[in-house]
């Protein structure tokens, strides 16, 4: 296969964005992906697939935390019953603080 932009080269990678075959010349690595070096639209496109990724990284952190919070009130008022010798109350916060925890932790895996 030969380059897209030039004839006589023969292609070493293809472009991650448009698909187009690229020579040593012409490819770029970009945060670890490749892409043509010529073209300012896949380098925008490649930027902005990053940047939303990165995001979608952002809001899995918060939505982890916001439960592993959850997670930690149940615990407290667990306790509380605990202390009261509420024992039924207990195990049924124990449950759930064990549901929101995991499912924090999914999400802080991501
Ligand atoms: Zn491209
Ligand atoms: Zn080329």
């Amino acid at each position: 296969m030969k380059c897209y932009f030039h004839n006589d080269n023969d292609a070493i990678s293809t472009c991650i964005s448009c698909g187009r075959a690229l020579c040593q010349l012409c490819t770029k690595e970009h945060n670890n992906v490749i892409i043509c070096t010529n073209s300012e639209f896949c380098t925008e496109k490649v930027n902005f697939e990053i940047k939303t990724f990165e995001k979608t990284q952002k809001s899995y952190k918060i939505y982890g935390f916001f439960f592993l919070i959850i997670g930690f009130f149940i615990f407290i008022s667990a306790i509380l019953d605990f202390i009261k010798g509420n024992i039924g109350g207990v195990m049924i916060q124990t449950l759930f603080m064990l549901m929101f925890a995991s499912i924090g932790y999914t999400y802080l895996k991501k």
